[in-house]
């Protein structure tokens, strides 16, 4: 998608911090960190939000949890973290392409809504 923000820092066009990276997923960190730890983890092809997930593209998800394991563990997250997709305008979501945010690092708060 040649003006998704987030198509843009896959391709490398726009400039992010990498935690992980391969061959179906990237996952780099918020600019604007909403805890001590908060990385994005998104599908390198593009997925507008869960809203667009089906029976052909939805393998994706799988990875990107069992990689987040991975990432929260080599991130130091060992009381816990929240993963959390926002999907359409109604839960704020401001880049259209589908994306997990991994929060941790400090107690969150438990509002949901
Ligand atoms: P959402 O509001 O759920 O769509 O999440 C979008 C997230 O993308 C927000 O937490 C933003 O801070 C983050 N964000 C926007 N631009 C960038 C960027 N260039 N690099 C890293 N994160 C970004």
């Amino acid at each position: 998608m040649e003006n998704c923000l987030f198509c843009k820092i896959i391709r490398g066009e726009i400039p992010s911090t990498k935690v992980y990276e391969d061959e179906r997923i990237l996952a780099f960190r918020d600019i604007a960190p909403q805890a001590p730890t908060h990385i994005l983890v998104v599908p390198k092809a593009h997925i507008g939000s869960v809203a667009e997930l089906n029976e052909e593209n939805a393998q994706v998800v799988a990875h990107i949890f069992a990689t987040i394991a991975h990432i929260a563990e080599q991130e130091g997250l060992v009381n816990g973290y929240r993963v959390v997709s926002n999907c359409g305008p109604d839960a704020g979501q401001t880049v259209g392409h589908l994306h997990f945010h991994v929060l941790g690092g400090h107690e969150l708060t438990l509002q949901m809504a």
